[in-house]
């Protein structure tokens, strides 16, 4: 019998993931792993023990639908007290399984076949997949930078991306992983965009809280009128270092919540109730928590950034998340990060990833030279980092 293949054609050509990939070879190597952006210390201890307590006191059964109630009032309190954004606990706010269901079921939930979707690439590597599921179309407006400055888009390029069909942006800031955090001007240009041809925005802000310097994170949902058209992602992963718990959630005007819940609820329908619980814990932690979050791990992004720096990779200072991208070209003959990666833990004994996977197909080339290091790490790791770094210098 000969075997039909089994992958839907809307999947074709998608490989996969570089994350899974480039951990199995940290783990093969023995390799410091600077690839997969989770960090190796825990989150804040208030919220590891609400989340004891919760599984200790019995609550281990299906939640809601739409999420425990507790945790819908928390994310709507923190979107209040951090943003100034008002959302309705009972039907502007959606709990997912991490904010990648959220983006998952906002993108199923609300495209057409052949809608189209605008995306600011390099792009966090589940977004094309989905939009392909969806049937829909990405098209890409390629972030880039100049001599190392920081990656941003050409206004030009963005109202030239739209067409009669384009439904959405996807907007991803603080932006994995280039580092960019996008400003008030450029997020204006988009929301111009956005208005002038009835789009919708659907944004991915998981690294709100991981903003360094003098860069301040906007959520584009507080750009004029763009709450009623901006469906908000975030998740706990980033903010509470809990990245395996994979609690998201989603705000936004009712329609566009309610069209995320249709799909999510096909998903998964709930999960995670003690986590949940736990999250909403953390998320009423006081202001200096998430003032220290940023701190700590700007200290740890400057360590990873001089060791880059004079290792001659070219890196490109993050204003936010807690990734470096580095330009290889002066390092490595040929300039090819997908070879780069693959070497570097014979080269140096470190992993990371090569950002060109995180392009369209057609624009591989626009990221073949850029390569992705976390600093999402213990310090003692990023010295080690540093100190085999230099030594291959
Ligand atoms: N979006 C971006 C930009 C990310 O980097 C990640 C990281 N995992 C996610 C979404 C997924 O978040 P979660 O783990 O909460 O599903
Ligand atoms: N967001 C993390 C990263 O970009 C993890 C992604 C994943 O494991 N799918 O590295």
């Amino acid at each position: 019998m000969t075997e039909k293949p089994a992958l839907t054609h809307r999947l074709q050509g998608f490989g996969a993931s570089i994350f899974g990939e480039m951990t199995a070879l940290a783990v093969a190597t023995g390799a410091i792993n600077l690839g997969q952006g989770f960090p190796n210390y825990d989150g804040p201890p208030e919220v590891l023990s609400a989340a004891q307590k919760q599984i200790a006191q019995g609550n281990n059964q299906y939640p809601p639908g739409i999420g425990v109630p507790d945790l819908r009032l928390a994310v709507s309190e923190h979107q209040s007290r951090f943003w100034g954004l008002t959302y309705d606990p009972d039907s502007e706010i959606l709990i997912t399984v991490g904010a990648s269901e959220a983006i998952a079921g906002a993108l199923l939930g609300i495209l057409n076949a052949g809608d189209e979707v605008i995306v600011f690439e390099p792009l966090f590597d589940t977004y094309a997949g989905l939009i392909a599921l969806a049937d829909g179309l990405a098209i890409p407006v390629t972030l880039r930078s100049n001599y190392g400055e920081r990656f941003q888009f050409d206004p030009d390029e963005l109202r030239k991306a739209v067409t009669p069909r384009t439904r959405a942006i996807l907007l991803n800031s603080p932006h994995n992983p280039t580092g960019t955090v996008f400003t008030r001007d450029e997020l204006q240009t988009i929301a111009d965009v956005v208005i002038a041809h009835d789009l919708i925005v659907i944004s991915d802000e998981v690294y709100e809280h991981l903003t360094f310097d003098h860069a301040q994170h906007i959520p584009i949902a507080t750009i004029g009128d763009m709450r009623d058209r901006t469906i908000t992602i975030s998740s706990g992963g980033k903010t509470f270092n809990t990245t395996g718990w994979k609690i998201g959630w989603a705000c936004g005007p009712r329609h566009l919540v309610h069209a995320t819940q249709m799909a999510k609820q096909l998903f998964t329908f709930a999960g995670g109730t003690p986590f949940q619980a736990a999250i909403a814990t953390g998320l009423r932690l006081p202001d200096s928590y998430f003032v220290t979050l940023a701190q700590d791990l700007q200290t740890k992004r400057d360590v990873l950034l001089t060791a880059l720096t004079e290792a001659d990779l070219n890196p490109v200072t993050p204003q936010g998340t807690y990734f470096i991208t580095t330009d290889i070209r002066q390092r490595f003959p040929g300039g090819d990060g997908l070879d780069f990666c693959r070497q570097l833990p014979d080269l140096c004994g470190i992993v990371a990833i090569p950002a060109s996977v995180l392009y369209t197909p057609e624009n591989q080339h626009e990221g073949e030279h850029y390569v992705r290091f976390a600093f999402c790490k213990q310090m003692e790791t990023l010295e080690e980092a540093a100190h085999r770094l230099r030594d291959w210098s």
